[in-house]
């Protein structure tokens, strides 16, 4: 059961350059023996490292001893980041982070026993060699997930597709489970930017993506890999799970509203399912899929079809 935290501190904390020589004196007073070479000693040990996860159990390896705890915790919910190194204690020190006006996120260290106000300013000062390369991982993060995706819909884009499907063929064959990909199209898509503009094409992109998201589990994962052409990625789902949901979603976005300023845009899309065969690879598994939904729009559109064999 979770220990209930007594919030023992509660401060913003905005530290910018030009603290290592206040870490290195509080370090010196600390420990006694060259403050400056501890503080850059956690500084470079600290920089060997752009993911946030590893910083924070570094960070918490590296000051166990000036400062022992039970746990540390970082959270930043607007990166869906959490990491809790060790497990909370009932005294707690929490910090907001940021640097140069950017948010960081929020650290919380804790322990069974109080914390004492030299051991708060000595922490205050640590937090100084975090600081840097917590942002460094967090600007590295935020390219990597940039370069994965659409930013018109916010879903994953075409290279993010094909690294995933790869990933998870792999993974399907090592623990001998199913796999299914649903292909997606927006059926006359061409008319609705025609006759309504190319502003409210792109309101029905997105308003799409919304749609399937609501109908997906956190586990499966969606793609938009062309104009408006999508997939669905399904892990450990059947010819039937995956059958089933592609009408959900068919359906979903056949019955919903798209209201345009004082326009209501009509929507529906062709969908075409296919799972892993023995043989498959990443292009052959999508390109059973497209084929179904090639099927589907040749079978009047708004349909779901699965991938005959070929
Ligand atoms: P079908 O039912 O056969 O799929 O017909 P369709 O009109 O949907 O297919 P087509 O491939 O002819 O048209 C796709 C259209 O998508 C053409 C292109 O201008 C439009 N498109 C591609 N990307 C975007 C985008 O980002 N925004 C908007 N608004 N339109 C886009
Ligand atoms: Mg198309
Ligand atoms: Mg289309």
């Amino acid at each position: 059961m979770p220990t209930p935290q007594t919030q023992q501190n509660d401060k913003d904390m905005v530290y910018e350059l030009g603290n290592l020589a206040l870490m290195s004196d509080a370090l010196e007073t600390e420990s006694g023996q060259g403050g400056l070479n501890r503080a850059l000693q956690i500084i470079s040990v600290l920089q060997t490292t752009l993911d946030s996860d590893a910083l924070i159990e570094i960070f918490s390896q590296e000051i166990s001893v000036m400062i022992p705890h039970h746990s540390i915790l970082y959270e930043h919910p607007a990166q869906g980041i959490r990491r809790e190194v060790g497990t909370a204690a009932k005294h707690s020190c929490s910090y907001q982070l940021s640097a140069a006006g950017q948010s960081l996120g929020q650290l919380t260290i804790t322990r069974k026993k109080k914390f004492d106000r030299q051991e708060t300013m000595l922490f205050e000062h640590l937090l100084c060699s975090l600081v840097y390369p917590l942002r460094n991982a967090l600007l590295y993060k935020g390219a990597l997930t940039a370069a994965l995706r659409d930013p018109l819909t916010g879903a994953n884009n075409r290279a993010a597709m094909n690294a995933a499907i790869i990933r998870e063929i792999e993974l399907a064959r090592r623990h001998n489970t199913t796999l299914s990909l649903i292909a997606l199209d927006i059926d006359l898509f061409k008319q609705i930017n025609d006759e309504y503009g190319h502003t409210a094409g792109d309101y029905i992109l997105k308003s799409v993506v919304e749609r399937i998201s609501d109908c997906i589990r956190s586990s499966d994962m969606l793609f938009r890999y062309g104009g408006e052409e999508f997939t669905i990625l399904l892990s450990n789902t059947d010819k039937e799970g995956a059958m089933l949901l592609a009408e959900r979603i068919r359906r979903t976005i056949y019955t919903s509203s798209y209201q345009y300023g004082d326009v209501l845009i009509p929507t529906s899309a062709s969908l075409g399912v296919a799972c892993i065969r023995g043989n498959d690879d990443a292009s052959t598994l999508f390109e059973r899929a497209d084929m179904a939904m090639y099927d589907a729009k040749n079978a009047g559109r708004n349909c779901v079809k699965f991938a005959q064999k070929n």
